[in-house]
Protein backbone atom coordinates (compact mmCIF):
# COMPACT_ATOMS: atom_id res chain seq x y z
CA UNK A 1 0.00 0.00 0.00
CA UNK A 2 2.84 2.32 1.30
CA UNK A 3 6.12 2.68 -0.52
CA UNK A 4 8.40 2.76 2.44
CA UNK A 5 11.15 3.09 0.41
CA UNK A 6 9.12 6.72 -0.23
CA UNK A 7 10.11 9.48 1.82
CA UNK A 8 6.80 10.98 2.38
CA UNK A 9 5.79 7.59 2.69
CA UNK A 10 8.36 7.21 5.72
CA UNK A 11 6.49 10.28 6.92
CA UNK A 12 3.64 8.96 6.67
CA UNK A 13 4.53 5.70 8.87
CA UNK A 14 6.28 7.45 11.40
CA UNK A 15 3.08 9.39 12.37
CA UNK A 16 0.23 6.67 12.04
CA UNK A 17 2.50 3.79 12.75
CA UNK A 18 5.60 4.29 14.63
CA UNK A 19 8.06 1.74 14.69
CA UNK A 20 9.48 2.82 18.23
CA UNK A 21 5.71 2.87 19.88
CA UNK A 22 5.67 1.77 23.39
CA UNK A 23 2.12 1.09 24.08
CA UNK A 24 1.40 2.75 27.42
CA UNK A 25 0.23 0.99 30.88
CA UNK A 26 -3.50 0.42 30.74
CA UNK A 27 -5.36 2.00 33.10
CA UNK A 28 -7.76 0.00 35.72
CA UNK A 29 -10.77 0.10 33.56
CA UNK A 30 -11.52 1.80 30.77
CA UNK A 31 -15.01 4.08 29.93
CA UNK A 32 -14.33 2.89 26.81
CA UNK A 33 -11.88 0.68 24.65
CA UNK A 34 -12.40 1.51 20.39
CA UNK A 35 -10.93 -0.80 18.29
CA UNK A 36 -10.04 0.54 14.46
CA UNK A 37 -8.30 3.95 14.00
CA UNK A 38 -10.58 5.15 11.33
CA UNK A 39 -12.40 7.77 10.97
CA UNK A 40 -15.13 6.12 13.27
CA UNK A 41 -12.56 5.02 15.81
CA UNK A 42 -10.82 8.35 15.80
CA UNK A 43 -13.81 10.67 16.33
CA UNK A 44 -15.26 8.27 18.91
CA UNK A 45 -11.64 8.06 21.34
CA UNK A 46 -11.29 11.89 20.70
CA UNK A 47 -15.06 12.96 21.59
CA UNK A 48 -14.72 10.45 24.42
CA UNK A 49 -11.60 11.91 25.01
CA UNK A 50 -12.39 15.26 25.00
CA UNK A 51 -15.45 14.78 27.50
CA UNK A 52 -13.26 13.39 29.75
CA UNK A 53 -13.98 9.90 29.43
CA UNK A 54 -10.82 7.31 30.28
CA UNK A 55 -10.01 6.01 26.06
CA UNK A 56 -8.23 3.07 24.55
CA UNK A 57 -7.50 3.22 21.06
CA UNK A 58 -6.57 -0.28 18.97
CA UNK A 59 -4.87 0.01 15.49
CA UNK A 60 -3.62 -2.87 13.96
CA UNK A 61 -2.02 -1.75 11.03
CA UNK A 62 -2.05 2.61 10.08
CA UNK A 63 -4.30 5.01 12.27
CA UNK A 64 -6.38 7.14 9.82
CA UNK A 65 -7.55 3.73 8.19
CA UNK A 66 -9.14 3.61 4.46
CA UNK A 67 -9.93 7.18 4.16
CA UNK A 68 -6.39 8.50 5.05
CA UNK A 69 -4.33 5.90 3.82
CA UNK A 70 -5.81 4.00 0.56
CA UNK A 71 -9.27 6.04 0.06
CA UNK A 72 -10.75 9.24 0.16
CA UNK A 73 -7.24 11.57 0.42
CA UNK A 74 -5.13 9.47 -2.39
CA UNK A 75 -8.25 9.25 -4.45
CA UNK A 76 -9.13 13.45 -4.48
CA UNK A 77 -5.69 13.82 -4.63
CA UNK A 78 -5.09 11.84 -8.29
CA UNK A 79 -8.40 13.45 -9.40
CA UNK A 80 -7.04 16.88 -8.85
CA UNK A 81 -4.44 16.26 -10.81
CA UNK A 82 -7.05 14.32 -13.46
CA UNK A 83 -8.96 17.78 -13.41
CA UNK A 84 -5.70 19.94 -13.89
CA UNK A 85 -4.81 17.83 -17.00
CA UNK A 86 -8.57 18.04 -18.38
CA UNK A 87 -8.20 22.03 -17.99
CA UNK A 88 -5.19 21.32 -19.86
CA UNK A 89 -6.28 19.90 -22.81
CA UNK A 90 -9.46 21.99 -22.95
CA UNK A 91 -7.34 25.30 -22.37
CA UNK A 92 -7.38 26.21 -26.22
CA UNK A 93 -11.82 27.02 -25.67
CA UNK A 94 -10.84 29.47 -23.16
CA UNK A 95 -8.47 31.07 -25.90
CA UNK A 96 -5.56 29.79 -23.38
CA UNK A 97 -2.67 28.30 -25.83
CA UNK A 98 -1.15 25.63 -24.67
CA UNK A 99 2.73 23.49 -25.95
CA UNK A 100 1.08 20.42 -27.74
CA UNK A 101 2.46 17.55 -26.38
CA UNK A 102 1.81 18.47 -22.65
CA UNK A 103 1.58 14.81 -20.79
CA UNK A 104 0.91 14.04 -17.18
CA UNK A 105 4.11 12.85 -15.23
CA UNK A 106 2.95 10.01 -13.38
CA UNK A 107 5.56 9.79 -10.78
CA UNK A 108 5.25 13.33 -10.25
CA UNK A 109 1.47 12.74 -10.00
CA UNK A 110 2.12 10.01 -7.09
CA UNK A 111 4.37 11.74 -5.22
CA UNK A 112 2.52 14.56 -4.80
CA UNK A 113 -0.04 12.11 -3.33
CA UNK A 114 1.97 11.09 -1.08
CA UNK A 115 3.76 14.51 0.04
CA UNK A 116 -0.14 15.67 0.73
CA UNK A 117 -1.54 12.56 2.18
CA UNK A 118 1.39 12.40 4.90
CA UNK A 119 0.92 16.22 5.69
CA UNK A 120 -2.41 15.64 6.12
CA UNK A 121 -1.79 12.83 8.40
CA UNK A 122 -0.39 14.94 11.34
CA UNK A 123 -3.79 15.10 11.92
CA UNK A 124 -4.77 11.24 12.78
CA UNK A 125 -1.17 10.71 14.45
CA UNK A 126 -0.77 8.26 17.37
CA UNK A 127 1.03 10.90 19.35
CA UNK A 128 -1.65 13.37 18.58
CA UNK A 129 -4.15 11.57 19.86
CA UNK A 130 -2.05 10.79 23.02
CA UNK A 131 -1.46 14.63 23.38
CA UNK A 132 -5.63 14.49 23.67
CA UNK A 133 -5.55 12.47 26.49
CA UNK A 134 -6.10 8.65 24.62
CA UNK A 135 -4.24 5.56 25.34
CA UNK A 136 -2.78 4.28 21.93
CA UNK A 137 -2.25 0.86 21.70
CA UNK A 138 -0.85 -0.66 18.43
CA UNK A 139 -1.56 -4.06 17.93
CA UNK A 140 -4.02 -6.24 16.99
CA UNK A 141 -7.17 -6.19 18.81
CA UNK A 142 -9.61 -9.08 19.52
CA UNK A 143 -12.01 -9.68 22.38
CA UNK A 144 -11.19 -11.65 24.85
CA UNK A 145 -14.58 -11.85 27.32
CA UNK A 146 -17.48 -9.97 27.21
CA UNK A 147 -15.86 -6.79 28.91
CA UNK A 148 -12.34 -7.31 27.89
CA UNK A 149 -10.05 -6.39 24.53
CA UNK A 150 -6.65 -8.32 24.47
CA UNK A 151 -3.64 -6.22 22.63
CA UNK A 152 -0.52 -6.99 21.99
CA UNK A 153 -0.07 -9.43 24.76
CA UNK A 154 -2.12 -6.65 27.28
CA UNK A 155 -5.84 -6.57 28.47
CA UNK A 156 -7.54 -3.93 28.68
CA UNK A 157 -10.99 -4.29 30.67
CA UNK A 158 -13.84 -1.78 29.64
CA UNK A 159 -17.36 -0.66 30.41
CA UNK A 160 -18.09 0.02 26.95
CA UNK A 161 -16.46 -1.03 23.60
CA UNK A 162 -16.92 0.34 19.89
CA UNK A 163 -15.88 -1.83 17.10
CA UNK A 164 -14.63 0.46 14.23
CA UNK A 165 -12.35 -1.56 12.14
CA UNK A 166 -14.26 -0.70 9.24
CA UNK A 167 -14.27 -2.99 5.66
CA UNK A 168 -11.93 -4.10 3.02
CA UNK A 169 -12.14 -4.33 -0.83
CA UNK A 170 -14.01 -7.63 -1.90
CA UNK A 171 -12.56 -9.94 -4.22
CA UNK A 172 -15.38 -10.97 -6.38
CA UNK A 173 -15.28 -14.25 -7.90
CA UNK A 174 -14.30 -14.10 -11.28
CA UNK A 175 -12.49 -17.05 -13.05
CA UNK A 176 -9.09 -16.33 -13.50
CA UNK A 177 -8.44 -13.36 -11.27
CA UNK A 178 -6.78 -14.57 -8.51
CA UNK A 179 -4.23 -16.07 -10.42
CA UNK A 180 -3.77 -12.99 -12.62
CA UNK A 181 -3.53 -11.08 -9.78
CA UNK A 182 -5.34 -7.55 -9.64
CA UNK A 183 -5.41 -3.99 -8.03
CA UNK A 184 -7.42 -2.96 -4.92
CA UNK A 185 -7.77 0.38 -3.53
CA UNK A 186 -5.50 -1.18 -0.75
CA UNK A 187 -2.54 -1.71 -3.78
CA UNK A 188 -3.34 0.96 -6.84
CA UNK A 189 -1.87 3.73 -4.64
CA UNK A 190 1.32 1.82 -3.91
CA UNK A 191 1.77 1.95 -8.02
CA UNK A 192 4.91 3.75 -9.53
CA UNK A 193 4.19 2.98 -12.81
CA UNK A 194 1.08 4.28 -14.97
CA UNK A 195 -0.34 0.90 -16.66
CA UNK A 196 -0.53 1.39 -20.11
CA UNK A 197 -3.95 -0.60 -21.00
CA UNK A 198 -5.80 -0.89 -17.53
CA UNK A 199 -9.13 -2.95 -16.71
CA UNK A 200 -11.55 -1.52 -14.40
CA UNK A 201 -14.21 -4.18 -13.03
CA UNK A 202 -17.39 -2.23 -11.52
CA UNK A 203 -18.38 1.19 -12.51
CA UNK A 204 -19.17 2.46 -8.83
CA UNK A 205 -18.29 5.71 -7.15
CA UNK A 206 -14.56 3.69 -6.66
CA UNK A 207 -14.25 2.51 -10.41
CA UNK A 208 -15.68 5.51 -11.95
CA UNK A 209 -13.52 8.00 -10.02
CA UNK A 210 -10.37 5.94 -10.60
CA UNK A 211 -10.84 5.17 -13.83
CA UNK A 212 -11.78 8.70 -15.26
CA UNK A 213 -8.07 9.55 -13.75
CA UNK A 214 -6.07 6.79 -14.83
CA UNK A 215 -7.72 7.63 -18.60
CA UNK A 216 -6.83 11.33 -18.14
CA UNK A 217 -3.51 10.25 -16.87
CA UNK A 218 -3.02 8.48 -20.19
CA UNK A 219 -3.99 4.68 -19.61
CA UNK A 220 -6.50 2.89 -21.79
CA UNK A 221 -8.82 2.39 -19.70
CA UNK A 222 -11.70 -0.19 -20.19
CA UNK A 223 -14.69 -0.12 -17.74
CA UNK A 224 -16.62 -3.32 -17.10
CA UNK A 225 -19.97 -3.47 -15.47
CA UNK A 226 -22.09 -5.98 -14.95
CA UNK A 227 -24.99 -3.87 -14.76
CA UNK A 228 -26.49 -1.06 -17.93
CA UNK A 229 -24.51 2.34 -17.94
CA UNK A 230 -22.50 3.56 -14.93
CA UNK A 231 -23.23 3.98 -11.34
CA UNK A 232 -26.09 1.67 -11.66
CA UNK A 233 -27.38 3.26 -7.85
CA UNK A 234 -27.28 6.70 -9.19
CA UNK A 235 -30.14 8.80 -10.77
CA UNK A 236 -30.52 7.94 -14.45
CA UNK A 237 -29.89 11.20 -15.54
CA UNK A 238 -26.97 11.97 -13.90
CA UNK A 239 -25.28 8.93 -14.34
CA UNK A 240 -25.87 9.32 -17.69
CA UNK A 241 -23.99 13.11 -17.52
CA UNK A 242 -21.34 11.33 -16.02
CA UNK A 243 -21.04 8.70 -18.72
CA UNK A 244 -20.67 10.89 -21.52
CA UNK A 245 -18.31 12.83 -19.92
CA UNK A 246 -15.72 9.05 -19.27
CA UNK A 247 -16.02 8.09 -22.78
CA UNK A 248 -14.78 11.67 -24.17
CA UNK A 249 -12.37 10.82 -21.99
CA UNK A 250 -11.25 8.10 -24.03
CA UNK A 251 -12.90 5.04 -21.56
CA UNK A 252 -14.53 2.18 -23.22
CA UNK A 253 -17.41 1.02 -21.54
CA UNK A 254 -18.34 -2.80 -21.46
CA UNK A 255 -21.82 -2.46 -19.85
CA UNK A 256 -24.08 -5.33 -19.01
CA UNK A 257 -21.14 -7.30 -19.01
CA UNK A 258 -21.66 -10.81 -18.74
CA UNK A 259 -19.48 -14.19 -18.37
CA UNK A 260 -16.63 -12.30 -17.36
CA UNK A 261 -12.92 -13.91 -17.20
CA UNK A 262 -9.60 -13.12 -16.75
CA UNK A 263 -6.73 -14.96 -17.82
CA UNK A 264 -2.96 -14.75 -16.97
CA UNK A 265 -1.06 -14.25 -20.87
CA UNK A 266 2.88 -14.01 -21.06
CA UNK A 267 3.46 -10.45 -21.38
CA UNK A 268 -0.05 -9.29 -19.77
CA UNK A 269 -3.17 -10.34 -18.69
CA UNK A 270 -6.52 -10.97 -20.80
CA UNK A 271 -10.48 -9.80 -19.68
CA UNK A 272 -13.10 -11.27 -21.59
CA UNK A 273 -16.37 -10.21 -21.38
CA UNK A 274 -19.56 -9.83 -23.61
CA UNK A 275 -21.08 -6.80 -23.78
CA UNK A 276 -24.29 -6.32 -25.76
CA UNK A 277 -24.39 -9.13 -27.89
CA UNK A 278 -20.84 -8.79 -28.72
CA UNK A 279 -17.43 -10.70 -27.15
CA UNK A 280 -14.10 -8.45 -26.22
CA UNK A 281 -10.98 -10.42 -25.45
CA UNK A 282 -8.31 -7.59 -24.61
CA UNK A 283 -4.82 -7.30 -23.29
CA UNK A 284 -4.40 -5.46 -20.21
CA UNK A 285 -1.41 -4.61 -17.91
CA UNK A 286 -3.16 -4.63 -14.68
CA UNK A 287 -6.31 -5.00 -13.39
CA UNK A 288 -8.39 -2.54 -10.70
CA UNK A 289 -11.08 -4.00 -8.90
CA UNK A 290 -13.78 -1.52 -7.58
CA UNK A 291 -16.66 -3.61 -6.79
CA UNK A 292 -18.03 -4.48 -3.13
CA UNK A 293 -16.35 -4.52 0.63
CA UNK A 294 -15.98 -6.64 3.13
CA UNK A 295 -16.72 -5.86 6.57
CA UNK A 296 -13.51 -6.68 8.89
CA UNK A 297 -15.18 -8.90 11.33
CA UNK A 298 -12.30 -11.74 11.29
CA UNK A 299 -10.16 -12.46 14.13
CA UNK A 300 -12.08 -10.08 16.45
CA UNK A 301 -13.56 -12.50 19.42
CA UNK A 302 -17.35 -11.05 18.38
CA UNK A 303 -18.39 -14.63 19.35
CA UNK A 304 -16.85 -14.52 22.92
CA UNK A 305 -18.36 -10.90 23.35
CA UNK A 306 -21.63 -11.84 22.44
CA UNK A 307 -21.66 -9.53 19.43
CA UNK A 308 -23.69 -11.12 16.55
CA UNK A 309 -22.38 -10.63 12.90
CA UNK A 310 -24.35 -10.39 9.70
CA UNK A 311 -23.37 -10.38 5.91
CA UNK A 312 -23.41 -6.86 5.90
CA UNK A 313 -21.23 -6.54 9.11
CA UNK A 314 -21.73 -6.27 12.82
CA UNK A 315 -25.62 -6.37 13.73
CA UNK A 316 -26.67 -2.88 15.13
CA UNK A 317 -30.15 -1.46 16.72
CA UNK A 318 -31.06 2.07 15.61
CA UNK A 319 -28.83 3.50 18.49
CA UNK A 320 -25.48 1.39 16.90
CA UNK A 321 -25.49 -1.04 19.88
CA UNK A 322 -24.70 -4.65 19.03
CA UNK A 323 -26.51 -7.93 20.76
CA UNK A 324 -24.04 -7.17 23.72
CA UNK A 325 -25.13 -3.82 25.13
CA UNK A 326 -22.09 -2.47 26.54
CA UNK A 327 -20.76 -2.74 22.63
CA UNK A 328 -21.36 -0.54 20.17
CA UNK A 329 -20.26 0.03 16.62
CA UNK A 330 -20.04 2.55 13.88
CA UNK A 331 -18.71 3.24 10.37
CA UNK A 332 -18.36 0.82 7.04
CA UNK A 333 -18.24 -1.97 10.05
CA UNK A 334 -22.04 -1.71 10.37
CA UNK A 335 -23.39 0.77 7.76
CA UNK A 336 -24.70 0.43 4.47
CA UNK A 337 -23.77 4.17 4.08
CA UNK A 338 -19.55 3.25 3.67
CA UNK A 339 -18.93 7.10 3.20
CA UNK A 340 -16.25 9.11 6.27
CA UNK A 341 -18.70 11.60 6.70
CA UNK A 342 -21.12 8.54 7.83
CA UNK A 343 -18.74 7.02 9.82
CA UNK A 344 -18.00 10.61 11.04
CA UNK A 345 -21.45 11.09 12.83
CA UNK A 346 -22.02 7.54 13.56
CA UNK A 347 -19.17 8.25 15.75
CA UNK A 348 -21.04 11.32 17.62
CA UNK A 349 -23.74 9.38 17.99
CA UNK A 350 -21.90 6.26 20.03
CA UNK A 351 -20.41 8.63 22.30
CA UNK A 352 -23.93 10.13 23.23
CA UNK A 353 -25.42 6.37 23.52
CA UNK A 354 -22.42 4.91 24.98
CA UNK A 355 -21.14 7.51 27.65
CA UNK A 356 -24.19 9.54 28.18
CA UNK A 357 -27.84 8.00 28.54
CA UNK A 358 -28.42 7.01 25.17
CA UNK A 359 -31.51 8.78 22.59
CA UNK A 360 -29.44 9.33 19.91
CA UNK A 361 -30.56 7.24 16.18
CA UNK A 362 -28.43 6.78 13.30
CA UNK A 363 -32.06 6.47 11.22
CA UNK A 364 -32.06 10.44 12.14
CA UNK A 365 -28.96 11.22 10.35
CA UNK A 366 -29.63 12.75 6.77
CA UNK A 367 -26.40 11.46 5.00
CA UNK A 368 -25.84 12.86 1.26
CA UNK A 369 -23.18 11.43 -0.87
CA UNK A 370 -20.60 12.57 -3.49
CA UNK A 371 -19.13 10.73 -6.54
CA UNK A 372 -15.94 12.72 -7.91
CA UNK A 373 -15.88 12.00 -11.07
CA UNK A 374 -15.77 15.08 -13.39
CA UNK A 375 -18.39 16.41 -13.28
CA UNK A 376 -19.18 15.31 -9.77
CA UNK A 377 -22.33 13.51 -9.07
CA UNK A 378 -23.81 14.93 -5.32
CA UNK A 379 -27.44 13.46 -3.81
CA UNK A 380 -28.73 13.56 -0.80
CA UNK A 381 -32.40 12.32 0.42
CA UNK A 382 -34.86 10.49 -1.84
CA UNK A 383 -34.94 9.28 -5.17
CA UNK A 384 -37.62 9.56 -7.81
CA UNK A 385 -37.79 6.07 -7.97
CA UNK A 386 -37.84 4.97 -4.52
CA UNK A 387 -41.09 7.54 -3.68
CA UNK A 388 -43.73 4.59 -3.44
CA UNK A 389 -46.65 5.91 -2.25
CA UNK A 390 -45.36 9.55 -1.57
CA UNK A 391 -46.19 11.92 -4.61
CA UNK A 392 -43.17 13.72 -5.87
CA UNK A 393 -42.97 17.00 -7.59
CA UNK A 394 -39.53 17.48 -9.49
CA UNK A 395 -37.96 20.71 -10.16
CA UNK A 396 -35.08 20.78 -12.35
CA UNK A 397 -32.36 23.30 -13.31
CA UNK A 398 -30.10 22.60 -15.82
CA UNK A 399 -26.77 24.72 -15.94
CA UNK A 400 -26.50 25.85 -19.54
CA UNK A 401 -29.13 28.61 -17.79
CA UNK A 402 -26.55 29.18 -15.02
CA UNK A 403 -24.61 32.60 -15.93
CA UNK A 404 -21.28 31.55 -13.90
CA UNK A 405 -21.44 27.85 -15.16
CA UNK A 406 -21.53 29.30 -18.95
CA UNK A 407 -18.49 31.62 -18.39
CA UNK A 408 -16.88 28.99 -16.27
CA UNK A 409 -17.56 26.47 -19.72
CA UNK A 410 -19.19 24.21 -17.04
CA UNK A 411 -22.23 23.48 -18.32
CA UNK A 412 -22.39 20.15 -17.78
CA UNK A 413 -25.08 19.20 -15.31
CA UNK A 414 -28.25 19.53 -13.71
CA UNK A 415 -29.80 20.29 -10.08
CA UNK A 416 -32.63 18.13 -9.18
CA UNK A 417 -34.88 18.80 -6.44
CA UNK A 418 -38.19 16.72 -5.29
CA UNK A 419 -40.60 17.90 -3.08
CA UNK A 420 -43.87 16.17 -1.46
CA UNK A 421 -46.49 17.31 -3.97
CA UNK A 422 -48.24 19.83 -3.00
CA UNK A 423 -45.60 21.17 -0.82
CA UNK A 424 -42.32 22.73 -0.96
CA UNK A 425 -40.60 20.16 1.50
CA UNK A 426 -37.50 18.96 -0.21
CA UNK A 427 -37.68 15.04 -0.11
CA UNK A 428 -34.54 14.56 -2.01
CA UNK A 429 -31.89 16.37 -4.30
CA UNK A 430 -29.13 15.63 -6.79
CA UNK A 431 -26.27 17.60 -8.84
CA UNK A 432 -24.66 16.86 -11.52
CA UNK A 433 -21.68 19.39 -11.92
CA UNK A 434 -18.62 20.19 -11.70
CA UNK A 435 -18.20 21.58 -8.37
CA UNK A 436 -22.07 19.46 -6.81
CA UNK A 437 -20.06 18.59 -3.74
CA UNK A 438 -19.43 21.64 -2.48
CA UNK A 439 -23.32 22.78 -3.82
CA UNK A 440 -24.69 20.00 -1.99
CA UNK A 441 -24.98 21.24 1.54
CA UNK A 442 -27.18 24.18 1.17
CA UNK A 443 -29.89 21.68 0.16
CA UNK A 444 -29.04 19.24 2.48
CA UNK A 445 -28.97 22.01 5.04
CA UNK A 446 -32.63 22.90 4.05
CA UNK A 447 -33.38 18.96 4.72
CA UNK A 448 -32.44 18.82 7.85
CA UNK A 449 -33.44 22.07 8.80
CA UNK A 450 -37.25 21.90 7.36
CA UNK A 451 -36.56 25.26 5.11
CA UNK A 452 -38.52 24.29 2.04
CA UNK A 453 -37.67 25.09 -1.46
CA UNK A 454 -39.96 28.03 -1.87
CA UNK A 455 -37.60 29.71 1.12
CA UNK A 456 -34.49 29.22 -0.33
CA UNK A 457 -35.46 31.71 -3.37
CA UNK A 458 -35.39 34.47 -0.58
CA UNK A 459 -32.14 33.61 0.23
CA UNK A 460 -29.65 35.93 -1.81
CA UNK A 461 -27.30 34.15 -3.42
CA UNK A 462 -23.82 36.18 -4.87
CA UNK A 463 -24.21 36.28 -8.73
CA UNK A 464 -22.81 35.40 -10.68
CA UNK A 465 -22.52 31.83 -8.75
CA UNK A 466 -23.27 28.31 -9.79
CA UNK A 467 -25.33 28.15 -6.76
CA UNK A 468 -27.71 30.52 -8.47
CA UNK A 469 -28.96 27.22 -9.96
CA UNK A 470 -30.57 26.51 -6.02
CA UNK A 471 -32.19 29.48 -5.98
CA UNK A 472 -33.57 29.65 -9.18
CA UNK A 473 -35.30 25.84 -8.67
CA UNK A 474 -36.70 28.02 -5.63
CA UNK A 475 -38.47 30.73 -8.24
CA UNK A 476 -39.50 27.89 -10.26
CA UNK A 477 -41.57 26.59 -6.86
CA UNK A 478 -42.80 29.60 -6.58
CA UNK A 479 -44.22 30.65 -10.02
CA UNK A 480 -46.23 27.07 -9.60
CA UNK A 481 -47.83 28.80 -6.69
CA UNK A 482 -49.24 31.55 -8.16
CA UNK A 483 -52.76 30.87 -9.02
CA UNK A 484 -54.50 32.15 -12.60
CA UNK A 485 -56.34 35.29 -10.28
CA UNK A 486 -53.00 36.62 -8.64
CA UNK A 487 -51.65 36.35 -12.37
CA UNK A 488 -54.53 38.49 -13.27
CA UNK A 489 -54.35 40.79 -10.28
CA UNK A 490 -50.59 41.02 -10.78
CA UNK A 491 -50.87 42.25 -14.14
CA UNK A 492 -54.01 44.46 -13.36
CA UNK A 493 -51.66 46.22 -11.00
CA UNK A 494 -48.31 46.52 -13.22
CA UNK A 495 -50.74 48.30 -16.22
CA UNK A 496 -51.92 50.26 -12.72
CA UNK A 497 -49.09 51.46 -11.75
CA UNK A 498 -47.66 51.92 -15.81
CA UNK A 499 -50.59 54.55 -15.69
CA UNK A 500 -49.54 56.30 -12.28
CA UNK A 501 -45.76 57.20 -13.92
C1 LIG B 1 -10.97 4.30 -3.03
C2 LIG B 1 -11.91 4.84 -1.99
C3 LIG B 1 -12.31 6.15 -2.05
C4 LIG B 1 -13.17 6.66 -1.09
N1 LIG B 1 -13.54 7.95 -1.19
C5 LIG B 1 -14.41 8.47 -0.30
C6 LIG B 1 -14.80 9.81 -0.38
O1 LIG B 1 -14.37 10.55 -1.26
N2 LIG B 1 -15.65 10.29 0.56
C7 LIG B 1 -16.14 9.50 1.56
O2 LIG B 1 -16.91 9.99 2.38
N3 LIG B 1 -15.78 8.21 1.67
C8 LIG B 1 -14.92 7.67 0.76
N4 LIG B 1 -14.53 6.37 0.89
C9 LIG B 1 -15.06 5.56 2.01
C10 LIG B 1 -14.30 5.85 3.32
O3 LIG B 1 -12.93 5.66 3.13
C11 LIG B 1 -14.82 4.92 4.42
O4 LIG B 1 -16.21 5.02 4.50
C12 LIG B 1 -14.23 5.28 5.78
O5 LIG B 1 -12.84 5.17 5.77
C13 LIG B 1 -14.81 4.34 6.87
O6 LIG B 1 -14.19 4.60 8.10
P1 LIG B 1 -14.19 3.48 9.24
O7 LIG B 1 -13.57 4.12 10.43
O8 LIG B 1 -15.52 2.90 9.38
O9 LIG B 1 -13.27 2.29 8.69
P2 LIG B 1 -11.77 2.26 8.22
O10 LIG B 1 -11.31 3.54 7.69
O11 LIG B 1 -11.66 1.06 7.34
O12 LIG B 1 -10.94 2.00 9.56
C14 LIG B 1 -10.97 0.76 10.23
C15 LIG B 1 -9.65 0.58 10.96
O13 LIG B 1 -9.74 -0.56 11.80
C16 LIG B 1 -8.51 -1.24 11.78
N5 LIG B 1 -8.73 -2.63 12.23
C17 LIG B 1 -9.45 -3.59 11.63
N6 LIG B 1 -9.45 -4.70 12.38
C18 LIG B 1 -8.72 -4.43 13.48
C19 LIG B 1 -8.36 -5.17 14.63
N7 LIG B 1 -8.75 -6.44 14.81
N8 LIG B 1 -7.59 -4.59 15.58
C20 LIG B 1 -7.17 -3.31 15.41
N9 LIG B 1 -7.49 -2.55 14.34
C21 LIG B 1 -8.26 -3.11 13.40
C22 LIG B 1 -8.07 -1.12 10.33
O14 LIG B 1 -6.68 -1.34 10.20
C23 LIG B 1 -8.48 0.31 10.02
O15 LIG B 1 -7.44 1.21 10.29
C24 LIG B 1 -13.66 5.83 -0.05
C25 LIG B 1 -13.25 4.50 0.03
C26 LIG B 1 -12.39 4.00 -0.92
C27 LIG B 1 -11.97 2.57 -0.82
Amino acid sequence: MVQQHAEHDQALVRNVHPSDWVNPEPAGRYNLVVIGAGTAGLVTAAGAAGLGAKVALVERDLMGGDCLNTGCVPSKALIRTARAWADVRDAEGYGVEVPSGSTVNFPAVMDRMRRLRAGISKNDSARRFRDLGVDVFLGEGRFSSPDTVEVAGTSLRFKKAVVATGARAAAPPIPGLADAGYLTNETVFGLTELPRRLGVIGAGPIGCELAQAFARFGSQVYLVEAQHGILPNEDRDAAEIVLRSLLRDGITLLCCGGDLKVARAAEDKRLSVDSHGQHYDIPVDEILVGVGRRPNVEGLGLDTAGVAVEKTGVKVNDRLQTTNPRIYAAGDICSPHKFTHAADFQARIVIQNALFVGRANASALTIPWCTYTDPEVAHVGLYERDAGAIRVKTFVQEFEDVDRAVLDGETEGLVKVHVREGTDKILGATVVGRHAGEMLPELTMAMVEGVGLGRIARVIHTYPTQAEAIRKLGDQYNRTRLTPFVRWLFRRWLAWTRGTR
